[in-house]
């Protein structure tokens, strides 16, 4: 058996500093964060029978007990961070990548793991100096993780596939992971939020909205029939779900058990 969860981080309103602010929607007033956008961030653990898998790694935010939130979550649920055994990065903007290390302790989040990343995207990504935090973390990650770049379409084993998407950055990277009773698909920010599966919508913020706009949609009309668990690691509502046909023959998406 397998099962995934959701480590959530939390929701977070942005605004042009690009800085996540925690926001609460049952207290915060989203009018008071005039020009912001609302996020919600969920990393994900696939416990498997290759062993615990994380996709994508969070803000890098630190929770009550001073260890970082994400590692807070892997233990709540009874698991440990040191047994992580495969971490799979869509891309590395910072909601996705800070989680990786620890700049507190000075080491890497997941010192078993082997982190799987497009070698173009890192290459693109470190280049940018501008983040502190992050320049801190790349090195952390350079020097003490163990890293699996890859290129374009492969497989870590046989069963965790890994493609080349682009759309949210160019070398944004999608993750098919099979296991002996499901088949969980993780599309990052090429698939962010499962409403954006039944809309016309071309995103701003992407590389290339219309390459993800089109992928999503080739994602669901393969992944719905073949009932793929689909990650979502932005949704407000349905974070894990899966398809369910109606009487029509149309699909729509629910929560998955
Ligand atoms: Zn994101």
């Amino acid at each position: 058996m397998s099962k995934a969860y959701s480590l959530f981080e939390g929701s977070f309103s942005v605004d042009t500093s690009k800085k996540f602010i925690p926001f609460d929607p049952e207290k915060d007033n989203p009018k008071s964060r005039p020009g912001s956008i609302f996020v919600y961030v969920h990393p994900f653990l696939i416990d498997s029978p290759e062993g615990l898998i994380v996709c994508d790694t969070g803000l890098g935010h630190y929770g009550d007990t001073g260890k970082l939130m994400i590692v807070e979550k892997i233990e709540e649920l009874g698991f440990s961070a040191a047994d992580v055994k495969y971490v799979l990065m869509s891309h590395l903007h910072k909601d996705h990548a800070s989680g990786m290390a620890d700049v507190k302790s000075g080491q890497v989040t997941f010192p078993n793991a082997v982190y799987v990343i497009q070698e173009k995207e890192w290459e693109n990504t470190v280049k940018d100096k501008k983040d502190e935090v992050l320049n801190e973390i790349w090195s952390l990650v350079e020097d003490k993780a163990d890293i699996q770049f890859v290129h374009g379409d492969g497989q870590i084993n046989g069963n965790i596939h890994y493609n080349l998407s682009g759309g949210h950055t160019k070398y944004h990277q999608v993750f098919h992971i099979y296991t002996d009773d499901s088949h969980y698909f993780f599309g990052g920010d090429v698939l962010p939020e499962p409403e954006q599966l039944f809309v016309n919508f071309v995103a701003k913020y992407d590389f290339d909205g219309k390459l993800a706009r089109a992928l999503r949609q080739e994602y669901w009309k393969e992944g719905a029939p073949e009932k793929w668990k689909f990650l979502f690691y932005h949704s407000k509502n349905i974070a894990i779900g899966v398809s369910q046909e109606k009487s029509d023959g149309e699909y729509i998406l629910i929560e998955a058990e």
